[in-house]
């Protein structure tokens, strides 16, 4: 149907997101799919039963609107123990339909027109774009190409008065970096005394390889208290369809997010949060997931070992970065498509994690595969 009028956009520079792209075209290439960061394989039958059981016992309404009461008290525990840090189930914690939601209203409601927001690229696609919808600008800086480590000085340098925000990710998606204490210091520092909000995004919390901490914003005192922690049970129970998320914040501004979210979604859904309510329950729901994912990666890396791609270190999340540029000119999404078309197995161009389009001839690969998946993939990819 042809519109009666031709809004002006709000995106003029944001097409349909590379995720779905990519599944479009690996779908019509029957290629097999190591391109979005989401599992192939079946989460554990224990929470269909407990979602299930939750629906014929007539748990099919509304939740509370911030969120399942036991989810909550179940999730404020969580916290605790693994971070020590208090959040209050009532005033503090937030479930929300996806960390996706979660990052939109915590954004929305707390960034205002003509503020600034630091974020790091490669970044997640969403971010700069919400920033942007709230007429707030997005300051990009760069990770470096090599480490994808966060030049603080750069960060520094970029502050300004009117800085209300800095976006963070750790585990990092794209790049499989992940906070250090440094980056900790470093961040604590040039917050403190001022009125920049932290908004962290940790949705690979439990995705964290060869024995290293995942740096929760809870663990630091002086970070908690100014930041929104944004996480997933998507990510962590392998329902990433399920939508649901949370989301940490100081009473305060967990106020202002709970005004946005009640007019977003009002709440999210309500037999998902009792089944996980339930799996939280049991620790090894979650704790098992760092091994779980390094045997995965480590898998593909074993089996790329051959392959002419140099591959990055992945320290956490459920992605891989790959460089092709020693045995390709091409750009990173014409690599991409002739990987689809002639070796028929999907991955994301890199470029598509910057605003600029920097493209530094490297690929991610997501390692949240069945086993056959991955070693049926690094087949594929040796052969180019
Ligand atoms: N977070 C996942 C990824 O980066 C999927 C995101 C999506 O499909 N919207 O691949």
């Amino acid at each position: 149907m042809k519109s009666a009028w031709i809004p002006q956009s709000k995106l003029p520079n944001v097409g349909t997101t590379i995720f779905t792209v990519i599944g479009q075209l690996a779908e019509e290439h029957h290629a097999l799919n190591l391109s979005q960061g989401a599992p192939n394989f079946a989460c554990d039958p224990k929470l269909v039963e407990a979602a299930s059981r939750a629906m014929r016992a007539g748990h099919n309404q509304y939740s509370p609107m911030s969120g399942v009461v036991a989810l909550r008290e179940a999730l404020a525990i969580k916290t605790e123990k693994l971070y020590g840090a208090k959040y209050d189930p009532g005033t503090e914690v937030t479930v929300v339909a996806s960390a996706s939601e979660g990052l939109y209203a915590s954004i929305s409601a707390l960034v205002h027109p003509g503020d600034e927001v630091i974020y790091f690229e490669p970044s997640f696609d969403s971010y700069a774009p919400i920033v942007q919808l709230q007429g707030a600008t997005p300051v990009a800086i760069k990770l470096s190409s090599e480490t994808f480590q966060i030049d603080w000085d750069e960060v520094a340098a970029k502050i300004t008065p009117k800085t209300r925000m800095i976006l963070i990710n750790t585990p990092h998606n794209p790049s499989g970096s992940a906070f250090t204490a440094h980056d900790i210091e470093r961040l604590t520092a040039l917050t403190r005394d001022t009125q920049i909000i932290v908004l962290s995004d940790e949705v690979y919390e439990h995705v964290v390889f060869d024995g290293a901490l995942h740096h929760s914003m809870a663990r630091h005192p002086q970070l908690a208290e100014r930041s929104v922690i944004v996480s997933s049970f998507g990510k962590s129970y392998h329902v990433t369809g399920w939508r649901v998320g949370f989301c940490l914040a100081p009473a305060e501004l967990t106020a202002e997010i709970r005004k946005v979210h009640q007019f977003m979604t009002f709440s999210a859904d309500t037999p998902m949060q009792i089944a996980f309510a339930e799996a939280l329950g049991d620790e090894s729901s979650y704790l098992g997931l760092g091994p779980f994912y390094q045997r995965k990666r480590d898998l593909l890396a074993k089996a790329l070992a051959g392959s002419r791609f140099e591959l990055l270190p992945s320290a956490g999340s459920f992605f891989m970065l790959a460089r092709f540029g020693a045995f390709s000119e091409e750009s990173d999404s014409d690599f991409v498509l002739r990987l689809i078309r002639e070796a028929r197995v999907a991955t994301i161009p890199l470029s598509a994690f910057y605003t600029d389009g920097t493209d530094n001839r490297v690929i991610r690969l997501s390692f949240a595969k069945d086993d056959d998946t991955l070693l049926e993939g690094a087949r594929r990819l040796c052969s180019i």
